[in-house]
């Protein structure tokens, strides 16, 4: 069964899409794709030899050889011009690394009308990544799994304006305040309040006094949740 972290991201995936899955793993998500007749083709990217080789197992094993492509390559270098892709995601990765791939090859961007991505941490410089690049936010979701909590968001080619806060946040998980999203936040602030805490009798150097005024900002900033 599927992880309620990439069902979510699954069910962003629009009806009929060709999809490039970057950093696939065992191709699980792609597979599922297929069999819930969400995508009718789906390309799997793995960069690593021991994970791409069981990406390939699964796809045999499913019998899915004709409809998922595993490639062994790094980030959007899997994409051909060829395959039609029009939804790439990108999971289970942090928000810069992220943010590396889709730097990396913007010219496989081209096609492409929607990215679903679900960093493990910092969706912050995702956000900051689509402002500059002319991707909004379609739609976000958090979500808890095993003790974790998840961010996905779900960008298309368009203009958006985030206040500061909202780009820590995310502009529609704010709106919704869910209880998950109560519970990161309040998480995240206690934690930068030890930190503020821990190094409130630390001598004054410029460095501490940076990370002092760094930490006050953000505190402050959360405030507004
Ligand atoms: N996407 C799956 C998920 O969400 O469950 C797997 C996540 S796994 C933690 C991250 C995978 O990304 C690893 O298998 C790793 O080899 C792969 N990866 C990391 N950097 C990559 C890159 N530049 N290009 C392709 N794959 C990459």
């Amino acid at each position: 069964k599927l992880s309620k972290r990439l069902e979510t991201v699954a069910k962003f995936v629009p009806t009929g899409a060709i999809v490039a899955d970057i950093g696939s793993d065992h191709a699980y998500l792609p597979c599922y794709l297929i069999h819930k007749g969400i995508a009718s083709y789906v390309v799997a990217g793995e960069v690593v030899k021991g994970p791409f080789e069981s990406a390939v197992g699964q796809v045999q094993k499913e019998g899915l050889s004709e409809k998922v492509k595993v490639r062994l390559a790094n980030g959007l270098a899997a994409v051909e011009k060829e395959d039609h892709v029009d939804t790439v995601t990108i999971a289970g990765m942090g928000g810069p690394l992220i943010v590396s791939i889709l730097e990396k090859h913007p010219e496989k961007l081209q096609g492409i009308t929607r990215l679903i991505l679900q960093p493990n941490i910092h969706a912050k410089v995702i956000r900051e990544w689509a402002l500059a690049h002319n991707w909004a936010i379609l739609d976000e979701e958090i979500l808890e799994e095993d003790d974790k909590i998840y961010e996905i968001l779900v960008l298309q080619r368009s203009h958006m304006e985030l206040t500061e806060l909202e780009i820590l946040v995310g502009p529609k998980l704010m709106q919704r305040k869910s209880a998950t999203f109560i519970k990161k936040w309040t998480r995240e602030k206690e934690n930068w309040q030890r930190v503020l805490q821990s190094i409130e009798g630390a001598d004054q150097t410029p460095e501490i006094d940076e990370k002092r005024a760094e930490l006050e900002t953000l505190i402050h900033l959360v405030e507004g949740v």
